[in-house]
């Protein structure tokens, strides 16, 4: 079939079906392929007079963008052999050590054998849905979780069954039930993705003394953990919690990672720690994927944490970060109306807010962003549309003085709410 010119296909077929010539082509996970909340808000989220506390992108400006760029230009030319050429799809081996002495920061001893690179842990994320989902599968995750995985999962034509956390992260007892409700149903969870530290949306850590009991629950349930954990290293107070794989059997927790937060996302490199079969089929995965992730981004972060004061580097993030959430709780205490709460992030980059009974953050998002003010509301979070009393807070891109006068606007923004 030759498309007709001058007609311009959407990506979106639910809103223009008779514009696009290929409608009715499509795979049946396509239609299962959803829209996330938070892209659809970066258009209105990056007018300058905006403030937007709504992306989660780091703040990449505090990297010493000269020694990166010399990195580069190095790297091309001393080793552009390498960097340019393909290279294997588990990843360049050398990065692959590197990737467990980042990981040995958090307590969990690896070999580089068990580590596949991705290009973000997004791909790791995709690969593990792949090999594991099939259309009707279900995956339990925590309520909220973060938006792309829910999309993910759904490309891959599974269902997620929330199961509820509190300030301490997931409830053990909820994810038992959910696991033993889920088998009575005749549709056993095949993953628990969780994220446990500094959680994306909400901001809270699964507690120290929960962890060993999440870990039994799903090994009795016979449940593969798959633990993303990007914001682990980026902690502001509080004491550190050793990851779900830190404590597990080598074959129960699929572990993932990412330069994204610590480094830079635009150079794409995050990585999977699997059990060794796990592994193998995410090697394969990944070669059908990509061939190969960009040896030239692997070698910059390598070398870059072979040859730079990368711990120095954190110490600069958490610090920015520190101060950056520290403004919006401030804030947060000083413009919200009573009747509004929020969870308190020992690290990461967000804050859950809870709006006074009866608010709905998204039909109220529209009156936000007149008022120059975005946040993601808490819909997308969830895999079936809960979440209308709940939005969330990013506090790692602006700068201390700009949340502060975002949080103020929505203070405002929320007072009218109530007054409506
Ligand atoms: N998992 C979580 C919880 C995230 O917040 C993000 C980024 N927003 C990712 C995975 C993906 O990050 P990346 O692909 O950049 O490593």
């Amino acid at each position: 079939m030759v498309r007709e010119p001058g007609v311009q296909s959407d990506d979106s077929p639910e809103k223009r079906p008779t514009l696009d010539p290929w409608h009715g082509h499509y795979a049946a996970r396509a239609a299962d392929m959803i829209a996330s909340e938070v892209r659809a808000l970066f258009a209105v989220a990056s007018r300058p007079e905006v403030v937007s506390l709504a992306g989660g992108m780091p703040n990449v400006s505090a990297l010493p963008l000269e020694v990166v760029s010399a990195m580069m230009a190095d790297l091309v030319t001393r080793q552009g052999a390498v960097a340019l050429q393909y290279g294997s799809a588990q990843g360049v081996e050398s990065l692959r050590e590197s990737v467990c002495e980042v990981m040995a920061l958090e307590g969990i001893a690896a070999r580089p054998d068990d580590v596949v690179v991705t290009c973000g842990s997004q791909q790791a994320l995709d690969l593990v849905a792949k090999v594991f989902l099939d259309p009707g599968d279900t995956v339990v995750t925590e309520a909220p979780t973060y938006v792309t995985a829910i999309s993910t999962f759904a490309a891959y034509q599974a269902r997620v069954a929330h199961v509820p956390m509190d300030g301490d992260g997931v409830v053990p007892e909820a994810l038992a039930d959910a696991f033993d409700r889920l088998r009575a149903e005749g549709r056993p969870a095949k993953l628990f993705y969780t994220v446990p530290t500094f959680q994306n949306p909400a901001g809270v850590t699964l507690a120290a003394g929960r962890r060993r009991r999440v870990l039994e629950v799903c090994r009795r349930a016979g449940v593969l953990v798959l633990e993303d954990n990007p914001y682990g290293l980026l902690r502001y107070d509080g004491e550190p919690v050793r990851p779900l794989r830190a404590d597990a059997g080598r074959d129960e927790v699929v572990y993932l990672g990412s330069f994204s937060k610590t480094f830079a996302p635009g150079l794409r490199v995050g990585w999977a720690l699997a059990p060794s079969a796990v592994r193998d089929r995410l090697v394969l995965a990944a070669e059908s994927a990509v061939l190969s992730q960009s040896p030239l981004t692997q070698l910059v972060v390598d070398r870059y944490l072979r040859t730079q004061p990368w711990g120095d580097q954190l110490k600069v993030f958490r610090e920015m970060y520190r101060e950056r959430r520290d403004a919006m709780l401030r804030a947060l205490t000083e413009h919200m109306p009573p009747g509004t709460t929020w969870t308190v992030p020992e690290g990461g980059f967000f804050v859950w807010a809870t709006l006074p009974d009866g608010l709905d953050a998204k039909a109220m998002l529209p009156r936000a962003t007149s008022a120059r003010v975005a946040y993601v509301p808490g819909t997308g979070f969830f895999a079936n549309g809960d979440g209308r009393a709940h939005l969330r807070l990013s506090f790692c891109y602006p700068p201390p003085d700009r949340i502060a006068e975002g949080v103020r606007r929505l203070g405002d923004v929320v007072a009218q709410e109530i007054a409506l």
